[in-house]
């Protein structure tokens, strides 16, 4: 068979997709998707709500279609969704953003990602450090740009960063501090020494700070959030992400964004005009609506997700498993290793055969080198209907022991 040249290998192997075939393989999230509709199972895995979000939010894309929204928009996002950005990041954060040079709206946080990677990385010499476990397209896109991906591991029961750990990962190499927080799959949220400690290392290394805020709304127990961007010294190499999808339960309308100082969001643009150049038309006056909802909508959305984890956890430790509560995110991380997850990739992929349910293993969110110290654990979805969090729960309790 011919071979294939290009990036995709690199790629895929970043990803740890390369199968021994010299196949890309699809993604967890995607075959995990594909195994609950081919079983009928639910599904918690893939991070995405089974209820609509907020009526007014749907209505304006609705009317923006009929209305002839339906061409492309400027290649910094809408006007308007640029200035209700700012007003949020305002509102929320007390940061000032200039809606002219400061914010870029792009194609879900994934674009944001891959052209913020791509626009700033320069070459083989170049590294990523990332927390570990890290969001798939992390380690995917630093092997697109070509450059190397350095971890510092989180680790169980609080998955909170060792700082010696970070000191030794940062170096004069370091071009970039890859922080997703709240962080996917572990639920945790960063408490402001480690925020602190990534500003000071970025500044000591000059490094650039790019962060992932997709679950900014969704923390509990009475905690907000704090972007980083917010911390002294961090502005101005520091550029912010997040997205509409899980906030507004639009994971499906691709609409996200990223701010920061004019120099870094115009790198950005330079890559992203020709990934996408533009997306979402109809749905952009939406997600301006969304982010200009009362503070009781952002509350409401916390406060709900809130209980839902909170009975998700409870099925799971009925089900034998031990539960590692998160402060944040759509997801709870349990150890499943006392109900047969000594591999949990082995464990997730019989899952829904076995009793009907889909889960994701945390292997797939680790390098292949350091899969073993994850090996029993899985992540569970906990943005479902009550009603199926409860279904779940009941057919796991039917796992032996
Ligand atoms: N980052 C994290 C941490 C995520 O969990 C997700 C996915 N849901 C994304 C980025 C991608 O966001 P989007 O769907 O807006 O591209
Ligand atoms: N962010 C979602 C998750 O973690 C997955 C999105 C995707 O499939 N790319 O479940």
């Amino acid at each position: 068979m011919r071979t294939i040249p290009g990036a995709w290998r690199r790629t895929a192997r970043g990803a740890g997709l390369l199968t021994a075939q010299g196949e890309s393989a699809p993604t967890v999230f995607a075959e995990m998707s594909a195994l609950a509709a081919r079983t009928g199972a639910i599904n918690l895995g893939q991070g995405f709500p089974d209820e609509d979000g907020p009526v007014e939010v749907l209505s304006v894309a609705r009317e923006a279609i009929a209305n002839g929204v339906n061409q492309y928009p400027p290649g910094r996002g809408q006007v308007d969704l640029l200035a209700a950005i700012c007003e949020h990041q305002q509102r929320f954060y007390g940061i000032r953003l200039d809606p002219e040079r400061d914010v870029l709206v792009t194609a879900g946080a994934t674009e944001a990602l891959a052209a913020a990677l791509l626009a700033l990385i320069d070459g083989p010499e170049d590294e990523v450090v990332v927390f570990e476990p890290y969001y798939d397209s992390y380690a995917a896109c630093v092997a697109l740009a070509g450059a190397r991906l350095v971890t510092v591991p989180l680790r169980h029961p609080d998955f909170q960063p060792d700082l010696d750990e970070l000191r030794d990962a940062v170096t004069d190499r370091t071009r970039i501090i890859l922080v997703n927080d709240p962080h996917n799959p572990t639920g945790t949220v960063f408490s402001a020494e480690t925020r602190a400690e990534i500003v000071r290392l970025a500044d000591l290394h000059d490094a650039l700070i790019v962060t992932d805020e997709v679950y900014e709304h969704l923390v509990f127990d009475g905690i907000h959030h704090t972007p980083i961007a917010t911390e002294t010294g961090a502005w101005e190499r520091t550029l912010s992400i997040s997205s509409a999808g899980k906030t507004f339960s639009t994971t499906g309308w691709k609409i996200g964004w990223l701010s920061g100082p004019a120099e870094l969001v115009n790198a950005v643009l330079a890559v992203k005009q020709f990934l996408t150049y533009t997306n979402g038309a109809q749905f952009q006056p939406a997600i301006a609506t969304g982010l200009r909802l009362p503070d009781t909508f952002f509350s409401g959305i916390a406060d709900t997700l809130q209980r839902k984890r909170d009975l998700l956890g409870e099925g799971l430790r009925a089900a034998g498993l031990r539960v590692f509560t998160p402060s944040g995110s759509y997801f709870t991380v349990a150890d499943a290793t006392a109900v047969g997850a000594a591999d949990a990739l082995e464990f997730c992929r019989s899952l829904p055969e076995r009793v009907g349910v889909v889960a994701i293993p945390i292997t797939a969110f680790v390098g292949p080198e350091h899969r073993g110290d994850y090996a029993g654990l899985v992540r569970f979805a906990a943005c479902k209907r009550v009603e199926v969090l409860t279904e779940a729960s009941t057919r796991l309790a039917a796992l032996p022991r």
